[in-house]
């Protein structure tokens, strides 16, 4: 069981405005609005799975395109790698969901039951009435706490006002339900109960993170040629600026002691840092015995060399280079997002037919989307074989080289169309031909490939 005490300095404080500001965000992104028109929800971040549909602000993504959704992933993977090789695990020391409402538990538990060793005594003690009323408080805010963020999560999944209402007036979905509860305990167990061992065995992260550093990573060190030999100090003594107090170890919310080097459990949170450089304060001792530091530069401290500073060095700028080629690539994709789908399947069973006045026809099966929020005038047209004609299943117009469509916003239909074309017209047994969409709105063609077939 790890007791962390209260430290204050400067990463706490950042810790404590990041922590803010990053669940600011995550409980009122889900509130924004971005009105679409009628029938569409006006949630400006929505994981809208009933309707298969994902929506970010004016983007709207479908199911077929969710390499969008895989390629911010890579993009958000590439900035972590990117980040981690410049300040090793920052990312879990100060934004990491689980490290920030792990954070949250331990404040709520030292508010009701002191600091650590109030906690540990309280702990060792038989249950009294005062025992049990401090746990019952800090119990029942975790559950709160646990809560509020599973109700946070699901808003981004359920529309968020509604979600409140069909809360209120218990019309909520069983999956909404499912979510929420899910959620809760698993919020409760993992920040209350599991905590440092997520980060140790459960996150794959830690594990491999070590391949993202190198010697000019900045990460928290223990500048032990500074600190060695620990031990007390006195006027005559060669002992080194540790006095082996123990508040880093105190302070950790890992419960490991820094000193013995760079350890898979470190996130990186620099609350030893703070705590370490109170007691060089009031020793009168230069600060940042335990710092941010590169081995490198660690290495020119202890032997008097002046430093320069390595910003950019290979794993930088490999992942630096990558996330620039990915962010280029997604934008490239999404500014060409097609704003009309249209694809085409042959019919299978009866591959041709011959018409009494000599032609032969083909049927097919197209499926054209609307993938904007306009409504569209589209042109369907048959290209590739000269002469030939297309009929659609259930429309007045008979063949014809052209047909005028109106689609709806964010409407899919699907249609049988026939294609007609003399022998003459044909120069094979199997001719390629394309359908092509043609939308006056964005002035684009949209095309599908396909086959006329004469024969077998
Ligand atoms: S050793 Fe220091 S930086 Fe690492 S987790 Fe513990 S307090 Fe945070
Ligand atoms: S807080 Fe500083 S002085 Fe105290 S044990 Fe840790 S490294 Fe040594």
């Amino acid at each position: 069981m790890i007791y962390p005490q209260n430290v204050t300095g400067k990463y706490r404080s950042i810790k404590n405005y990041s922590s803010l500001a990053l669940l600011l965000l995550y409980f009122l992104c889900s509130w924004i609005r971005w009105p679409r028109g009628a029938g569409e929800p006006d949630q400006a971040l929505l994981m809208d799975l009933v309707n298969r549909r994902v929506y970010i602000f004016n983007i709207e993504i479908w199911p077929d395109e969710l390499y969008y959704l895989t390629g911010l992933l890579i993009l958000a993977a590439l900035g972590l790698f990117f980040v981690t090789s410049l300040f090793g695990r920052v990312w879990c020391g100060y934004t990491c969901p689980h490290t920030v409402f792990v954070d949250l538990f331990n404040k709520v538990e030292a508010f009701f039951q002191g600091d650590r060793n109030a906690r540990i005594k309280l702990d060792s003690e038989p249950m009294t009435q005062d025992k049990f009323i401090k746990k019952m408080a800090t119990h029942l805010s975790w559950v709160s706490i646990a809560f509020a963020f599973a109700f946070g999560w699901v808003c981004y999944f359920y529309d968020a006002p509604s979600l409140v209402l069909d809360l209120w007036n218990g019309k909520i979905t069983s999956g909404g339900l499912a979510w929420l509860s899910g959620l809760t305990l698993s919020t409760y167990l993992f920040a209350g109960f599991v905590r440092d061992k997520v980060c140790v065995y459960m996150c794959p992260y830690g594990r491999f993170q070590s391949a993202m550093l190198d010697n000019d990573t900045t990460i928290v060190t223990y500048h032990d040629w500074r600190g060695e030999p620990r031990g007390k100090r006195d006027a005559n003594s060669k002992s080194g600026d540790c006095i082996d107090c123990g508040r880093c170890v105190f302070v950790c919310p890992m419960g490991i002691d820094i000193r013995n080097g760079l350890q898979i459990s470190c996130i990186g949170c620099g609350l030893c840092v703070d705590a370490c450089n109170s007691v060089m304060d009031k020793l009168g001792r230069p600060l940042n015995l335990i710092g941010y530091d590169s081995i490198n530069s660690s290495a020119d401290k202890m032997n008097g060399v002046p430093h320069a500073k390595k910003l950019l060095h290979p794993k930088t700028l490999l992942f630096g280079g990558l996330f620039v080629l990915v962010m280029f690539l997604l934008f490239y994709a999404l500014s060409n997002k097609q704003e009309v789908k249209i694809a085409s399947i042959h019919d299978r069973n009866v591959m041709f037919t011959f018409l009494p006045d000599g032609s032969v026809r083909n049927s097919y099966i197209l499926k054209i989307a609307n993938r904007t929020l306009q409504k569209q005038q589209i042109a369907l047209l048959v290209v590739g074989i000269e002469g030939a004609t297309l009929k659609l299943q259930g429309f007045e117009q008979d063949y014809d080289t052209e047909h005028k469509l109106t689609l709806d916003p964010d409407q899919e239909i699907e249609l049988i169309a026939f294609v007609k074309a003399t022998k003459e017209m044909l120069k094979s047994s199997k001719n390629p031909i394309s359908f092509q969409v043609r939308s006056d709105y964005y002035d684009k063609v949209f095309i599908t490939n396909s086959v006329f077939i004469k024969e077998q």
